[in-house]
């Protein structure tokens, strides 16, 4: 049977996912989530003209030609701080000592460092000619009142949280997580802590992984734990999706007798949209939609097929429903430190990599291990090196691109 390739395979799944419906959150509550409303300044930034220096505000006729030979000489005649009371007026020949984001006061139309400067008792000593209106932060040149600071569609990090806080908002539009259930299928999986009874067991990293996973890209997790290959179970457990955004089941969707998902699925109203792909590894991956625009994945029990599986389609889903626009993850060109070679070219393949920065380029160094059961693989790597269809040797040298799981170091 032919596999479908990839770029069809993300066009279907493009197709079907929708930003969530807005909810209201306090901006404590709105790392990570995505604007669903555009936001505007509530006032002018700054509000007032203010010093961007410790120094004096002056008028700039009175320190016009200063030098360290021959110093301007000005009368202090009071002090401006920062959130204090209004500061007296500077008229010709005086100076307001003033802090940082202080008011400038009334006449004042230049502020002189500290640095620049020389006090006896109220006798100022202006040591050198700035030009007027020196370190003056003006109203509103950050920001004017009403005008648009951050678009729907924008996704609010740390920075954001601060900007919200900055224009007084206490709550803020956003779209709601998805909900995701994650389970685990396979006859021969054990649990955490849980004893060994039979050789053939194998310990699941699947269900702890796509948990984290999930909760990492946004969403909202819920563990539904591990299963057997018990058609009946499985059935049940399948039925509640319909309480989930996007419903992830992990094993049983190959080839073997006991890979029943691709069957359950049907029955429980998933609409199949693919199903065995022309990549490597994750082939066997599964999609399909149900209700309205809620996805259903399947992916396969190798551990490293999952994680890409995720990569390539789950998290551009979560990030889709979330409200992002730019939802895959961060591609890069680098060149590779050694020679790649594979026998079978027909798949597109993600191999592990390591990507650094070294002068003045990226680097890629595919992990010598890339069988989908070696997990190590993953953790040992910050990126997916892409091996295209047909290509069965890559000379040391060749430009390749790479998809980032990690940081560069
Ligand atoms: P399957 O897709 O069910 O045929 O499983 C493929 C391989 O992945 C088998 O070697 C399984 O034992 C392994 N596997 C399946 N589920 C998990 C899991 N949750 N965690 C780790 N390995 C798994
Ligand atoms: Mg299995």
């Amino acid at each position: 049977m032919d596999l479908m390739p990839l770029e069809e395979a993300l066009s279907y799944l493009l197709k079907e996912i929708k930003p969530l419906p807005p909810e209201r959150v306090f901006i404590k509550d709105a790392l990570g989530r995505v604007l669903a409303e555009d936001v505007a300044s509530d006032t002018d930034k700054p509000l007032f003209d203010n010093s961007a220096m410790d120094g004096f505000a002056v008028i700039y006729k009175d320190i016009e030609g200063a030098s360290e030979e021959h110093p301007a000489v000005l009368r202090i005649i009071g002090e401006a701080s920062a959130g204090g009371e209004t500061p007296p007026e500077v008229t010709r020949g005086k100076a307001v000592k003033i802090f940082t984001g202080a008011p400038i006061p009334e006449g004042a139309d230049t502020v002189v460092p500290v640095e620049f400067t020389e006090v006896k008792d109220d006798t100022l000593l202006v040591k050198k000619s700035l030009k007027q209106g020196a370190n003056i932060r003006r109203r509103g040149e950050d920001l004017k009142e009403g005008e648009t600071v951050l678009k729907k569609g924008h996704l609010i990090r740390g920075y954001e949280v601060g900007m919200l806080a900055f224009l007084n908002r206490t709550t803020v539009l956003v779209h709601r997580k998805p909900k995701v259930a994650v389970l685990s299928t396979g006859d021969e999986l054990l649990e955490v802590g849980e004893s060994q009874t039979r050789p053939s067991q194998i310990r699941s990293s699947n269900h702890h992984m796509i948990y984290s996973l999930v909760q990492s890209a946004g969403a909202d997790p819920v563990q539904l734990g591990i299963a057997p290959d018990d058609p009946q179970e499985l059935l049940e457990l399948l039925r509640t999706c319909k309480d989930y955004d996007i419903f992830i089941t992990t094993g049983g969707v190959s080839m073997g007798e006991k890979d029943y998902i691709q069957f359950l699925v049907r029955e429980v109203g998933v609409d199949v949209k693919f199903h065995r792909l022309r990549i490597k590894p994750a082939k066997p991956v599964l999609f399909g939609t149900y209700g309205e625009h809620k996805l259903f994945f399947g992916l396969p029990g190798n551990p490293v097929s999952c994680a890409i599986a995720f990569d390539l389609f789950i998290l551009p889903s979560i990030r889709g429903m979330l409200g992002l626009k730019n939802i895959f993850r961060t591609k890069l060109r680098a060149r590779l430190v050694k020679p790649f070679k594979r026998k079978d070219s027909y798949r597109r393949e993600f191999a592990r990599a390591t990507v650094r920065y070294e002068g003045g380029e990226f680097l890629c160094e595919p992990h010598p291990k890339l069988q989908s059961h070696m997990l190590s693989s993953v953790v040992e790597s910050n990126a997916y090196m892409i091996v295209m269809e047909g290509v069965n040797e890559l000379p040391e040298g060749a430009e390749v691109d790479v998809i980032l799981i990690g940081d560069i170091p």
